[in-house]
């Protein structure tokens, strides 16, 4: 039996190289194999050259865990690469999923899941401070998670009065969700709450919207945008989305 290797699953940040951590950095250099959709190599480029580079195209998902945890199970340094944060949305739990299935009889490789900027708190970063209070995050794709569900935890977190973070608002073949989220939104929350849109966070043609939730469904949005629906407090201030955290403002006399 071989001796079984290690197993990195590490977040790139949003886009931007600067937003790649230390850790993350160390984990790529360390590694003998990188495993990942195509897309997110080239952030790493001076990192990977020299190594062995798998690219599986989107919907591999499944594919691109077993191969690394089939790889350092053969006494690889591997690591899995996702975009922004891996445990949000990213491979971290697939990658882990497929590691306790194949390591029911046999020696686990070392693992550790490395923490990326996500595009929830960079989005937020650039909106200004709109998750200063409690918030949810919601995918609107119904590929992996029944609509109902989705609907369900909407419209929970609109009545209870969440910040309410929308990731995958919209594709090419799913186009309706978003409009219906707006509609669930708008029952809970004045229309005229506070919303923000960044679309390419820290890449070179990201743009930053602020919109209300009236209006949440002009400005374009895409797989490659954040939504940000404020709560009952959040304010705009000079193109800004403020949150208040509860701290008394007023100034002492
Ligand atoms: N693991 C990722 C999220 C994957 S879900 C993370 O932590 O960032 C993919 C969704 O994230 C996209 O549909 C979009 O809503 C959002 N997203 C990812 N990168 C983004 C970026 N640079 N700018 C704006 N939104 C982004």
């Amino acid at each position: 039996m071989s001796t079984a290797g290690s197993l990195y699953v590490i977040g790139l940040g949003p886009g931007d190289p600067k937003m790649l951590t230390e850790q993350a950095k160390i984990a790529l250099r360390q590694s003998q194999v990188v495993i990942g959709y195509q897309g997110y190599f080239a952030s790493v480029q001076d990192i990977v050259q020299e190594k062995e580079c798998i690219a599986l195209p989107l919907t591999q998902e499944t594919q691109r865990a077993q191969v690394a945890v089939d790889r350092a199970l053969q006494g690889e340094a591997v690591c899995v690469i996702s975009s922004g944060d891996a445990g949000i949305y990213g491979m971290a739990s697939l990658v882990l999923e497929v590691l306790e299935q194949r390591t029911a009889n046999v020696p686990c490789p070392e693992v550790a899941v490395v923490p990326g900027v996500s595009a929830v708190n960079a989005c937020a970063s650039l909106l200004g401070a709109p998750i200063g209070h409690d918030f949810a995050v919601i995918s609107l794709s119904d590929l992996l998670t029944p609509w109902e569900l989705i609907e369900k935890r909407l419209k929970a977190a609109a009545e209870a009065d969440f910040i309410t973070v929308l990731l995958n608002p919209k594709s090419i073949r799913r186009h309706w969700q978003y409009g219906r989220a707006q509609e669930i939104l708008a029952e809970h929350r004045a229309p005229e709450t506070p919303v923000g849109l960044v679309r390419n966070a820290y890449r070179s043609d990201q743009s930053v919207t602020t919109t209300t939730i009236a209006h949440m469904t002009e400005p374009m949005v895409d797989m490659l945008t954040t939504v940000i629906v404020g709560n009952s407090q959040t304010r705009c201030w000079q193109s800004r989305m403020v949150t208040p955290r509860g701290y008394p403002v007023a100034e002492t006399p």
